[in-house]
C-alpha cells in the first residue's frame, strides 16, 4: 500500500499526536486486517503507542446522484457534503454544517446532534466486503456494529435545503467550547449527562497539564496548547473513577484512544465486572 506520513499534532481536532506514516487504502484489500483505519480524527485521540493506521484514498471523496439516491464516498469531509446539498437543494444533512468528520467516520459513528443522526435517510452502505442494507446494520447513540471500512454510503434524496435547521445547528454549539477537542468524551450514561457527573465530582475546569473537562461544558476534554496524550488519559480515568465511586455509573469513552494500551479488552478504560 501507499502511505502518507501526517502529523497527528495538526491534523487531529484534539492536536494531540506525533508523526505517523499512515497507508493509503485504495483498492486492494487483501492486507488490511494488520491496520486501523481512521477518518479526520475529529472522533479520536492518538496516543504514544498506536497501531499501524489506514485512511481511505482521495479516491473516495465525491458525491454523486445516482438512482434517485445521494451516493458520498467514505472519504468525504462533512463541510462539502453540506455545501453540496446546499447547492443543489437537499434536505436532511444540514447538521453536517456544524459536524465535522469524513463521511465513513460519521455512519461508522452514527454521528448526531440530539435527534438529527446520519442513519436516519442512510439506505445502505458499500464496505470492502460487498452492499449492507441499513436493515442489516446494528446502529444506536454513537456506534454501530460496522467492522470492515465504508467506501460509499448512499442516502434518501429528498428535496428542501432548510436553511433554519443550519442556524438552529449553529445555535446548540453555542454552549460548547472552540478549544480544540474531541466533541463529547463520554458517552451520556441512560437518563443523565456525562457532563453532570463530570461536574459533579469536581473535575470540570481542573487543568491536568494544559488538558482539562472544559469550564465551558464539562463533557469537552479540552487542549489549552500542547497538551499531551498522558494527560488526556489521566483525566479520562480520573472522571471514570470518581464517577463510578460516587454514582456507581460507568463513564463509557465516546473519543476513539488509539493506543495499544488502551484498544484491547484489557484496556483500563473499560469496565469489566
Ligand atoms: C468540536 C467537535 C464537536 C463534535 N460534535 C459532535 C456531535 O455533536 N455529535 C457527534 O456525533 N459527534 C461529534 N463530534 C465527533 C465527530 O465529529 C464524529 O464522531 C465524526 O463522526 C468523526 O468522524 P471522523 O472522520 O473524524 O472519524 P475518526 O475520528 O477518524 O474515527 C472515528 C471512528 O470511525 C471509524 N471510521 C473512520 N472512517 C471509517 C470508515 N471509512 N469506515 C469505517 N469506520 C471508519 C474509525 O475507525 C474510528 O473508530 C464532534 C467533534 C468535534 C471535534
Amino acid at each position: 500500500m501507499k502511505t502518507k506520513r501526517i502529523n497527528f499534532k495538526n491534523y487531529s481536532s484534539f492536536k494531540i499526536g506525533g508523526e505517523i506514516e499512515v497507508a493509503l487504502l485504495e483498492d486492494n484489500f487483501s492486507k488490511i486486517d494488520d491496520y486501523y483505519l481512521i477518518g479526520s480524527c475529529n472522533n479520536t485521540l492518538v496516543g504514544t503507542n498506536p497501531p499501524k493506521l489506514m485512511m481511505l484514498s482521495k479516491k473516495y471523496d465525491y458525491i454523486k446522484i445516482e438512482d434517485n439516491l445521494l451516493k458520498i464516498g467514505g472519504a468525504t469531509p462533512s463541510g462539502k457534503i453540506a455545501s453540496f446539498c446546499k447547492k443543489h437543494d437537499i434536505a436532511n444533512f444540514e447538521l453536517l454544517s456544524h459536524l465535522p468528520g469524513k463521511l465513513g467516520g460519521l455512519v461508522f459513528m452514527n454521528a448526531g446532534l440530539k435527534e438529527f443522526e446520519i442513519f436516519n435517510h442512510l439506505v445502505f452502505i458499500k464496505t470492502t466486503s460487498g452492499i449492507k442494507l441499513k436493515k442489516d446494520i446494528l446502529f444506536g447513540y454513537r456506534g454501530t456494529d460496522i467492522v470492515e471500512p465504508i467506501l460509499e454510503a448512499s442516502f434518501e434524496l429528498i428535496a428542501g435545503y432548510d436553511k433554519e435547521r443550519v442556524t438552529m445547528f449553529k445555535k446548540m454549539r453555542d454552549n460548547q467550547p472552540s478549544t480544540p477537542s474531541a466533541g463529547s468524551c463520554f458517552k451520556n450514561p441512560k437518563g443523565d449527562y456525562a457532563g453532570r457527573l463530570i461536574e459533579a465530582v469536581g473535575l470540570k475546569g481542573v487543568m491536568q497539564g494544559n488538558m482539562c473537562f472544559s469550564q465551558k461544558h464539562a463533557n469537552f476534554l479540552v487542549n489549552h496548547g500542547n497538551g499531551i496524550f498522558d494527560d488526556a488519559i489521566y483525566l479520562i480515568k480520573e472522571a471514570q473513577k470518581r464517577v463510578f465511586s460516587k454514582f456507581n455509573i460507568w463513564l463509557e469513552c465516546e473519543i476513539v484512544v488509539l493506543d495499544e494500551r488502551f484498544m484491547s479488552e484489557e484496556s483500563p478504560l473499560i469496565k469489566r465486572d
